[in-house]
């Protein structure tokens, strides 16, 4: 399960944490979670996030692309399991055989699966999803009614039975934002229009992590959590503090330490230039590891992403390489080979993904889904007693 380390920095996955996070979702919600493992389970591993979900409860999976919930099934995940992005070399078939739901956004989705599920004894597992608002994927709801027609033909010809009818919000961690509301009301329609075409979903779905803890009114029969379930903040700044733990901490050595003089430059492009006496180290992880290029930007180094070294925060120095990043020391020497907390939970002594997202103008899903590249991998179970399931 562990992947084989190709670099000297270290991703250690908590699945205590994981497991603690699903219970507290549920318990939250109060309706079945949907757990969401997508690529490559935001970073902290597909296979081992769905286990330990699992394991706090999670009564369903779900997976962004067929072939991702297939892999989840070759590794010997049973269970209810959805997934929503299927292309033209998708295995349909294989994916209704295996029990997965498969989502269908329009009638020329339908007709494809009625043709690669034809010869099949049973019916196939088809959830139907419809756009409220993101304009994503989902029917429009000018397509609704051809949508639910065909559907209910397709249960009455035995091709597939409609075990779900959900969609995806906007603006879910904004809670204010007008378009939730109307949202959850085309949801609605969505539900009555199916209904009057004799469709019965028995998972009507619709909140993502943050509206899970926000937005009590949008948890229907179910929830889909990504983010909150790996313990971050789906919406930082709004009260969503329900006691989650982060579940990834990332650490490197220390590998040099070396003292720079006023008018020396650091990295590519020499951007950062010394303007005191001070000792520089350097951290074996760059944008190969995906360690955002953009933490560090010519003229705001008062803005810079920091790491944790020998207990202290330090910024990071000039430009983001592949493999690399400088970081100051102030002139202070810690030992090489100190622990470098590159990322990690509140009083891990670094930077939260969330640190990390602001210091690049992005959101912490992104932080922790691109992490990675030559990185190790490893597992820990801080809760042992508490594993059992
Ligand atoms: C990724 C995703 C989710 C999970 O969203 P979070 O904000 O991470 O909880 C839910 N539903 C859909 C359709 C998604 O693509």
């Amino acid at each position: 399960m562990d992947r084989p380390p190709l670099g000297p920095a270290e991703i250690v996955v908590d699945l205590a944490a994981i497991r603690a996070n699903a219970r507290l979702l549920g318990a939250t919600a109060g309706v079945p979670l949907i757990a969401v493992v997508k690529a490559d389970g935001y970073g902290h591993g597909m296979l081992a996030s769905a286990r330990a979900a699992r394991q706090g409860g999670a009564d369903w999976l779900a997976t962004a692309t067929v072939e991702e919930a297939l892999a989840l099934r070759a590794d010997g995940v049973d269970g209810p399991l959805l997934c929503w992005i299927n292309g033209p070399r998708s295995d349909l078939a294989a994916a209704a055989g295996a029990g997965i739901d498969l989502t269908a956004s329009s009638v020329a989705h339908l007709e494809t699966m009625a043709a690669a599920f034809a010869g099949r004894e049973r019916p196939a597992r088809v959830q139907l999803k419809v756009d409220t608002g993101l304009s994503r994927s989902g029917a429009p709801r000018a397509d609704w009614a051809d949508l639910f027609a065909r559907a209910r033909a397709g249960e009455e010809a035995g091709s597939w039975r409609i075990t779900g009818l959900w969609s995806h919000f906007a603006c879910a961690d904004e809670p204010g934002h007008p378009a939730n509301d109307r949202q959850e009301r085309c949801f609605r329609d969505a539900l009555d229009l199916a209904a009057e075409h004799g469709l019965r979903p028995e998972l009507r779905h619709l909140a993502n992590s943050a509206a899970t803890i926000l937005r009590p009114s949008s948890r229907f029969d179910a929830v889909r959590c990504g983010i909150a379930l790996y313990g971050l903040d789906p919406a930082p700044g709004e009260a969503t503090d329900i006691g989650l733990v982060p579940a990834m901490t990332v650490t490197a050595p220390l590998l040099m330490v070396k003292d720079l003089v006023p008018g020396d430059a650091v990295s590519y492009g020499q951007h950062w230039v010394a303007e005191e006496r001070t000792t520089v180290g350097l951290v074996p992880v760059g944008y190969g590891d995906g360690i955002p290029r953009h933490a560090t930007r010519p003229g705001a180094a008062d803005r810079a992403a920091t790491v944790g070294v020998a207990g202290r925060r330090r910024p990071l120095r000039g430009t983001v390489c592949m493999d690399q990043v400088v970081v100051d020391l102030g002139g202070d020497r810690p030992p090489v080979g100190s622990e470098v907390v590159v990322l990690g939970p509140p009083g891990a002594g670094g930077p939260t993904a969330q640190d990390w997202a602001e210091a690049c103008d992005t959101i912490n899903y992104e932080i922790v889904t691109r992490i990675g590249g030559r990185m190790a991998r490893r597992y820990v179970d801080s809760d042992v007693e508490g594993s059992a399931s």
